[in-house]
């Protein structure tokens, strides 16, 4: 049985570069979670090292933990943060959170304690509401002058809801909102776009980019042609060929016409 997924990293590359110049001046990160969307994490890593890209995000620490030595001397940021488990082998390995709680920062400051201020995110919540600081905890953060020395601040991050329909109110209600948010802060670079977010405009630029779909070949834009290379294409054995009339419906949900 020849069935196969191929996965083209010539066209992932291209696909870094394309984003990479389309966000410049701004850094544009990976998002490899979940397996690299299923392609293999540490391959998409190296190929994307190879195209230039110096910053990475996973899920979870224990994806960040497993891809660290394929990336070692890039960025690795971990979006769930992190937890009393994992704080200790994340410090240890570089690894940089991304903190969406208040309980996370404390956690993050406590364990450098006496030494450097460790490396992290914050995470606002403009408008998602599934991670990230609401307005309260940003203020109450904002207060903690001696908890906010502790850490040094990479990027102020937020993520979009509606970025893949890119007429929606919720997009520029989020930027607005961010912006908004991070006046109680101190200045820093800030970081908002997806793919569907990196076409919505230079506005959503910021300083990093964090896309993932589209370098797998995703089509980033609500309408219009894909500009992204195929990376991935699936093979097998046709086992039937059939002919249907026009009128006919094929499968599940008698959906596809
Ligand atoms: C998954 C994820 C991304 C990448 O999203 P795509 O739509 O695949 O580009 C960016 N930022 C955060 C916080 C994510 O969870």
């Amino acid at each position: 049985m020849n069935r196969r997924l191929l996965v083209d990293l010539n066209a992932l590359k291209a696909n870094y570069r394309l984003m990479q110049g389309k966000v410049k001046p701004a850094r544009c990160a990976a998002v490899i979670k979940a397996g690299a969307y299923g392609l293999g994490a540490n391959r998409v890593a190296c190929a994307l090292s190879d195209a230039g890209c110096d910053c990475f995000f996973v899920a979870t620490a224990e994806e960040a933990l497993e891809l660290c030595s394929y990336v070692s001397g890039a960025d690795l940021y971990v979006l769930e943060g992190i937890d009393a488990q994992s704080v200790h082998d994340l410090r240890n390995a570089r690894i940089i959170p991304v903190l969406n709680t208040y309980v996370q920062v404390e956690l993050w400051a406590k364990s450098c304690a006496g030494g450097q201020p460790n490396r992290c995110v914050l995470h606002l919540d403009s408008g998602m509401n599934r991670l990230g600081f609401d307005e309260a905890e940003v203020r109450k953060l904002a207060a903690n002058t001696r908890l906010l020395g502790r850490l040094n601040v990479d990027y102020l991050m937020t993520h979009l809801a509606c970025a893949d329909e890119a007429a929606h109110e919720q997009n520029p209600l989020q930027l607005r909102r961010f912006e908004q948010l991070r006046a109680h802060l101190p200045p820093c670079r800030i970081s908002i776009a997806n793919s569907a977010g990196i076409f919505l405009g230079t506005e959503y630029h910021g300083d990093l980019v964090r896309p993932g779909i589209a370098l797998y070949g995703g089509n980033p834009k609500s309408v219009g042609p894909n500009p992204m290379h195929e990376v991935v294409r699936a093979c097998g054995r046709i086992v039937q060929v059939r002919e249907i009339h026009r009128a006919s419906t094929v499968g599940y949900g008698a959906s596809a016409i």
